[in-house]
């Protein structure tokens, strides 16, 4: 999606619990609208699911800190252990060309991102309750009890945390996977403009 012409683009800011479907919706986002995704840097391991440049850019933590010390961050944060931040260049170009640039960040990077560019329009992916959200976290397969548990906890830290501040503009409920990809597509759509 291009807003009309020598309007900016928009910067959407994608947050939720994992196993709320955020990832999913973003990536879908991107898709139908044309959006740009913005890619992460992390010192998180790499995972075989992980492909460089696509997913993430993976750095260890000593070029995580230089990275950070000049400037080339919109916002990073510590999840899990482990840094994350978004590159700042990327961001300033999409939304100075009047494109769609899509961050799927945690609270803490969205508070930031918010802080700095008010004119974001920044969306909360809710699970449709915590019972499904501990379903669907062990539905993955993808982590043990006890790590499906700290994320369990988090998720729910998390959730407390957006409906407490004001950063969020919108909280989408992932009841029904279209109808949350289209509530999303529609508050973009009244931001930028029916192109
Ligand atoms: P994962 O390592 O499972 O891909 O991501 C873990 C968490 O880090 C997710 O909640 C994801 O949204 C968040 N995350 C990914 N990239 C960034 C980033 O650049 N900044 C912030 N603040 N969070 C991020």
């Amino acid at each position: 999606m291009v807003a009309a012409p020598g309007q900016a683009g928009l910067l959407l800011i994608i947050s939720g619990p994992s196993g709320a479907g955020k990832s999913t919706i973003a990536h879908e986002i991107e898709k139908r609208l044309g959006g740009i995704f913005s890619v992460s840097v992390t010192t998180r391991a790499k995972t075989n699911k992980d492909v460089e440049g696509r997913d993430y850019h993976f750095v260890d933590r000593g070029e995580f800190e230089r990275l950070k010390a000049a400037g080339e961050f919109l916002e990073s944060a510590e999840v899990f252990g482990n840094m994350y931040g978004t590159p700042r260049t990327p961001v300033d170009q999409a939304v100075a060309a009047g494109r769609l640039m899509i961050l799927e960040i945690d609270v803490q990077g969205g508070e930031q991102v918010k802080a700095k560019m008010p004119q974001a329009l920044a969306v909360f992916i809710l699970p449709p309750s915590e019972a499904e959200l501990l379903r669907r976290l062990r539905d993955r397969g993808r982590d043990t009890e006890e790590v499906i548990q700290k994320r369990f906890a988090k998720a729910q830290a998390e959730v407390a945390r957006a409906k407490a501040g004001k950063t969020y503009d919108r909280y989408v409920v992932n009841v029904d996977l279209e109808k949350a990809i289209a509530e999303v597509a529609e508050a973009i759509r009244a931001r930028m403009g029916g192109g």
